[in-house]
């Protein structure tokens, strides 16, 4: 063979999966043709089916016109975001009765990199995640070489695992609410007895509160708004789901000043450290559209797709109500976690519902073995989209043995 590298790759990189989830998925659906000639309607992955809010499309067309002139271009941006930026985010925390420093906000290109990369800073940790979940926890986890440990939701904990009976020791812990897949959303009794375990044990909670706008009453906005969580949690939250910005790319995380680490360093000095070193910053034309979501009108016209999210998760909802499966979700976050039908085999029930209605799942075994039996069903759809995955369901006999037999046509 010519060119052989003399380079290795890292040993941690031989214990992933050789796909990512989704490009798996992918790779399975693209070589699928439906019998019947239908179009085949995509559930797995949680993209946006409807354009940005208005507001946040003008400000990046007016800051788009500002780079075209000489005297009011941007160049290089401060790699933790621009103050108005920082302004806007610190008064969405003031809206929800909790005070942030613009000091302890940084911005983002996207919660996938922010969380994964985040714990680079630490030597040899013990990561910890609450399985089913987003798969990049894991994936990054083990590219670090860290020590990988996993406390498991299930039917009996409503997918919203306790830290009751973990081993008592300082870990990284990365929890999930509202919970991609799972829908379910810590209430702030359940969130509090994990910052608890966390100030017992020295460990730092970094909270993904990507779906937090989506949250309904009783489920936890921030991590912030339980008590002490400031002393040992980071928060993570992204403009893609709340404001259409998965092609756009622009997130935030509050790391509070409060937070020491076992050398004397605040963590947040330390983070900004590695920042400077290997960020740039957003573009400047992504942080105005940013603004403009958080402002008066831009948050309402984020709640209209909100509303329209959630109204496709409720019809989803009460289809599987009336059949005899478990699930959860659809109130807190568009995901629906449902058992599997007759399998207890997620991959094997994907490719028999693809096979049956052309509809496209996400496996559950996908999220962690935690997640094996089940599936995930993305309600990320426009109206006319699910009423017709709803027709399939129903015309076909993939859910009748779970049915009460009172399924009817949309
Ligand atoms: N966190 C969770 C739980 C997610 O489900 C996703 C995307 O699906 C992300 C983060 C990624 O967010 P971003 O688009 O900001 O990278």
């Amino acid at each position: 063979m010519k060119n052989l590298l003399k380079v290795a790759e890292k040993v941690s990189y031989k214990k992933l999966s050789d796909n990512y989830l989704f490009s798996e998925i992918r790779q399975k659906t693209s070589s699928f043709k439906d019998a019947d000639g239908r179009e085949i309607l995509d559930l797995s992955i949680g993209d946006i089916a409807y354009a940005l809010p208005p507001s946040s499309v003008n400000a990046m067309k007016k800051a788009a016109e500002e780079m075209g002139d000489n005297a009011r271009k941007r160049g290089y941006s401060p790699e933790n975001g621009y103050p108005f930026l920082l302004n806007a985010i610190a008064s969405y925390y003031k809206n929800l009765g909790v005070k942030i420093d613009t000091d302890e906000i940084l911005v983002g290109d996207g919660t996938k990199s922010d969380i994964s990369l985040f714990p680079d800073i630490f030597d040899r940790s013990n990561e910890l995640i609450a399985e089913p979940c987003y798969p990049v926890y894991k994936d990054a986890a083990l590219m670090r070489g860290n020590k990988l440990y996993s406390v498991c939701g299930n039917k009996q904990n409503g997918f919203l695992p306790e830290p009751d009976g973990i081993e008592k020791k300082p870990y990284v812990i990365t929890l999930c609410s509202p919970n991609n897949p799972t829908g379910s959303a810590f209430d702030k009794e359940k969130l509090k007895k994990w910052v608890d375990f966390a100030l017992e044990t020295g460990s730092l909670i970094l909270y993904d509160a990507a779906y937090s706008a989506f949250s309904g009453d009783g489920a936890v906005k921030t991590v912030f708004s339980v008590k002490n969580a400031d002393e040992c949690a980071v928060e993570f939250c992204s403009f893609s789901k709340f404001a259409g910005f998965t092609g756009i790319r622009c997130s935030w995380f509050v790391v509070p000043e409060k937070i020491k680490l076992s050398g004397g360093k605040t963590l947040l000095s330390l983070v900004k450290r590695k920042r400077s070193a290997t960020f740039n910053g957003v573009s400047y034309v992504t942080q105005r559209g940013a603004e403009a979501a958080l402002s008066f009108k831009g948050r309402k016209e984020c709640e209209i797709l909100i509303k329209k999210y959630l109204s496709a998760a409720n019809k989803l909802k009460d289809f599987f109500s009336k059949t005899n499966l478990f699930f959860t979700g659809g109130d807190n976050c568009p995901y629906l976690w449902i058992e599997c039908p007759n399998t207890k085999n997620s991959f094997e029930f994907f490719e028999n519902l693809l096979v049956k209605t052309a509809v496209v799942c996400t496996p559950g075994v996908g999220f962690g073995n935690a997640g094996e039996g089940y599936f995930r069903l993305s309600a990320f759809q426009k109206e006319d989209t699910v009423n017709e995955v709803l027709n399939r369901f129903s015309s076909s006999d993939i859910f009748k043995d779970s049915t009460s037999g009172v399924l009817s046509k949309n």
